[in-house]
C-alpha cells in the first residue's frame, strides 16, 4: 500500500513493524469476509482493511488521532482473524497493537474511561483485588444483574465465576518425573476458577511432568497490554522473567490460551532493548500452552456427553494451534458434536466484554446461537475469557478439567447434567 512512512520511522524498533504491515497490504479485501466486527456492523472501517488505513493515516501524521480514529480501533477485538485468512502475510498484529500503544499515549479519553481501564490495569490483574470484587458482586447481586453499561459488563463477570477451593501451590508429584515446569498462577484465572490448575497439575503429572509455582510472577501482562498500556505489561513480563530465570525448569506454562499467545510473543514488547530483549526471546521459548503439554492418552470420558468444543481465537490465530483441543479431547473418548462459525470470536477478546459491551454480547449470542443448535451438554474451552464469556444456560468447563475426570479425577463442580452420576 502506498505510503508515507520515513526511513527513520521504518527503522524504529517498535514504529517498523506496524509500518512494514501497512506497506505489505494489498488493499484486496480477503481478510473482511473473517473479521467478526465488519460481519456484524458492515462498515468498512469496522473490517481490517478500513483499520489499516486509519492506523497507517494516523501513525504517519502523529499528534492526536481522532476520536473516529480511536472509535475504529477500539472495536477491533484483536482476534486476528484476519492475519490468519492474509494471503500476504499483513501482520496486523503488530500493528493494531503499536497503534494500542499510541493511542494510549497521544489520546485524552474521557474521564469515566480512563478510570475504568486504569480498574481494569489495577485490579482485574491482582488476584487477591479480583476476589475482593467478586465478594462485593455477590453481595449487590439483584443490582449487579441491570447495572448498565461497562461497569456492569465488569461486575457481572463476578456473578458469571464460580470458584472451588483455593489456588494450587503444591502440585501432585510423578512417580517419574520427565520434565519439570514453572506454573504462572496468573490472575484473573486463579481468583475465578482455581480449580482448573488443579486439573492441570493432575493431568500433567499422568504424563510425568511435575509443576512448581513460578514465586514472584503474577499476570502475565496481556490485559494491559491489550489497552495499550505497554509499560505496565512490560512490567509484568519483566517479573516473570526475572522469577523464571531464578530457578531451574524445561518450561514455563500458564493455563489460559490467551495468556500463553501472549508469553510465546513477549519478545517483541522489548524490540530494541539490548538488556532485555535476549532474556524475553528466551523466555518465550521456554513458555508452553497446556496443549503443548497435554499429549493425548485413551481415558474413561462418557462417549454419550455431547461436547462442543470452542477454540479461543489465541488458540487459532496466535499460537496456530488448530485441532490440538479436538484430538486430545477425542483420545480420551469423549464426542465432540460440531457447530457453525467456530472461526468467529466469542467477543471475549480481553477486555472487550468489558469496553466495548455491546458489540462483545452481540458475539456472545451470536456464538451461542451456533453451539446450541447443535444441542451440546457442555461447552469446553482453554481459555478463561472464553468460558466466562459463554456462562448461560449450558454449563462452560475448562478442557483440563474434562481431560482429568476421563482420566479418573474429581467431576468438574460446574458440569451439571442429568443422569450424570458418575
Ligand atoms: S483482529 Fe479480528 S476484529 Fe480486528 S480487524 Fe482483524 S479480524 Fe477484525
Ligand atoms: S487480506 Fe491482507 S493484503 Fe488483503 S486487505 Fe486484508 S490485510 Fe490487506
Amino acid at each position: 500500500m502506498r505510503n508515507e512512512f520515513t526511513a527513520a520511522q521504518m527503522a524504529d524498533p517498535q514504529l517498523g513493524p506496524a509500518a512494514k504491515a501497512v506497506r505489505s497490504c494489498v488493499h484486496c479485501g480477503i481478510c473482511t469476509a473473517t473479521c467478526p466486527t465488519y460481519v456484524t456492523l458492515g462498515d468498512e472501517r469496522d473490517g481490517p482493511r478500513g483499520r489499516i488505513v486509519l492506523m497507517q493515516k494516523m501513525l504517519e501524521a502523529g499528534g492526536e488521532p481522532t476520536p473516529e480514529t480511536v472509535r475504529h480501533i477500539d472495536r477491533c477485538l484483536s482476534c486476528l482473524n484476519c492475519k490468519t485468512a492474509c494471503p500476504s502475510s499483513v501482520n496486523y498484529q503488530r500493528l493494531v497493537d503499536h497503534s494500542r500503544a499510541y493511542i494510549q499515549d497521544h489520546y485524552r479519553r474521557p474521564l469515566g474511561d480512563r478510570l475504568l481501564r486504569w480498574s481494569i490495569a489495577k485490579v482485574m490483574t491482582r488476584p487477591a483485588l479480583v476476589r475482593l470484587g467478586l465478594f462485593f458482586a455477590r453481595l449487590g447481586a439483584p443490582v449487579v444483574r441491570i447495572l448498565p453499561g461497562k461497569l456492569g459488563a465488569m461486575a457481572r463477570m463476578g456473578l458469571a465465576a464460580h470458584p472451588q477451593g483455593p489456588a494450587p501451590f503444591d502440585f501432585p508429584k510423578p512417580d517419574v518425573v520427565r520434565q519439570r515446569i514453572a506454573i504462572m498462577p496468573g490472575c484473573v484465572q486463579q481468583a475465578l476458577a482455581p480449580q482448573i490448575d488443579s486439573a492441570v497439575g493432575r493431568v500433567l503429572a499422568r504424563r510425568g511432568i511435575e509443576l512448581v509455582v513460578l514465586e514472584g510472577s503474577g499476570c502475565c501482562g496481556a490485559l494491559p497490554h491489550h489497552m495499550g498500556r505497554e509499560d505496565e505489561s512490560r512490567a509484568f513480563a519483566k517479573r516473570a522473567i526475572i522469577a523464571f530465570e531464578a530457578g531451574k525448569y524445561d518450561g514455563v506454562l500458564i493455563t489460559a490460551t490467551g495468556c500463553s499467545a501472549q508469553l510465546k510473543d513477549i519478545a517483541h514488547q522489548f524490540a530494541g532493548d539490548a538488556e532485555w530483549e535476549p532474556r524475553a526471546k528466551k523466555f518465550a521459548a521456554a513458555a508452553k500452552d497446556f496443549l503443548d503439554l497435554a499429549t493425548p492418552l485413551p481415558a474413561k470420558a462418557r462417549a454419550d456427553l455431547r461436547l462442543a468444543y470452542h477454540p479461543a481465537c489465541s488458540l487459532q490465530n496466535s499460537l496456530k494451534m488448530n485441532g490440538f483441543g479436538e484430538a486430545v479431547l477425542q483420545a480420551a473418548g469423549y464426542t465432540l458434536v460440531p457447530f457453525g462459525e467456530m472461526h468467529l470470536c466469542c467477543g471475549s477478546a480481553g477486555t472487550y466484554s468489558i469496553l466495548q459491551p455491546e458489540l462483545s454480547q452481540s458475539l456472545r449470542a451470536r456464538k451461542l446461537g451456533n453451539i446450541e443448535a447443535a444441542r451440546p451438554h457442555v461447552i469446553v474451552s482453554g481459555n478463561i475469557g472464553c468460558l466466562t464469556h459463554l456462562s448461560g444456560a449450558t454449563p462452560t468447563v475448562h478442557l483440563a478439567e474434562m481431560l482429568d475426570w476421563a482420566e479418573g479425577g474429581p467431576k468438574p463442580a460446574n458440569l451439571e447434567i442429568p443422569g450424570s452420576s458418575r
